[in-house]
């Protein structure tokens, strides 16, 4: 059976996709195992072309089928930021918890009801040949005054779950791979790879 390339050397990602990967029952490879250290710039605007365009690359690298993750926290009282720039919201060198501080700080004063966010998530799945597809999800919260929980990754700790009352780092792996964005895009994926006849 052909394996499938998960395209990304984010480690929270990783560790995710491991679970609701070998969920779906598809055979797949990581960079790591395949000995692939180029890094593929994010050069797109939109969470879609840098999907699309780390899926390719990594497709025309590997000749295995990729699929590549773009991911981002849009906060509805800072008008969808960080956006498509998540990952470097508090700088290039900053770890989670800056992250978190950051955008704390930058959220002083904003009242509970205010502090509507999303988690959005775009997978691409690209073959060598250069053909690409695309699935959606999208996980809405809220964002906490301060972080609680210990598990997942990024901002997972002051992304507040109303329904759960929770946040997402208050979650095990387990839970959190069933309501997640990333959860959600997930499970359109079996259809795309059946038509990539993977
Ligand atoms: P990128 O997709 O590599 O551009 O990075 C997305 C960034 O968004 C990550 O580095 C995290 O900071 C944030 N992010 C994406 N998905 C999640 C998640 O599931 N939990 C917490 N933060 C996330």
């Amino acid at each position: 059976m052909p394996r499938l390339l998960l395209a990304t050397s984010n480690p929270g990602k990783v560790r995710e996709y491991r679970f609701l990967l070998g969920g779906l029952g598809y055979p797949f490879t990581t960079l790591a195992e395949e000995l692939i250290a180029e890094v593929v710039t994010e050069s797109g605007n939109t969470y879609e072309e840098n999907a699309r365009l780390k899926a390719l690359a990594y497709a025309r690298l590997s000749q295995l089928a990729a699929l590549a993750d773009d991911s981002g926290l849009e906060v509805d009282a800072l008008n969808g930021a960080p956006g498509v720039k998540s990952a470097r919201f508090a700088g290039d060198a900053a770890a989670d918890s800056d992250k978190v501080s950051f955008l704390l700080a930058k959220l002083e004063g904003v009242p509970w009801e205010r502090r509507t966010a999303r988690f959005k998530c775009v997978i691409a799945i690209a073959s060598p040949e250069g053909h690409a597809e695309i699935c959606y999800g999208e996980c809405h919260g809220m964002i906490a005054f301060e972080p609680r929980g210990e598990s997942g990754f990024g901002y997972d700790p002051v992304f507040f779950l109303p329904d759960i009352g929770k946040t997402m780092a208050e979650l095990p792996i387990e839970i959190k791979n069933q309501i997640s964005h990333r959860a959600r895009a997930s499970q359109q994926v079996p259809e795309v790879l059946q038509r990539f006849q993977i």
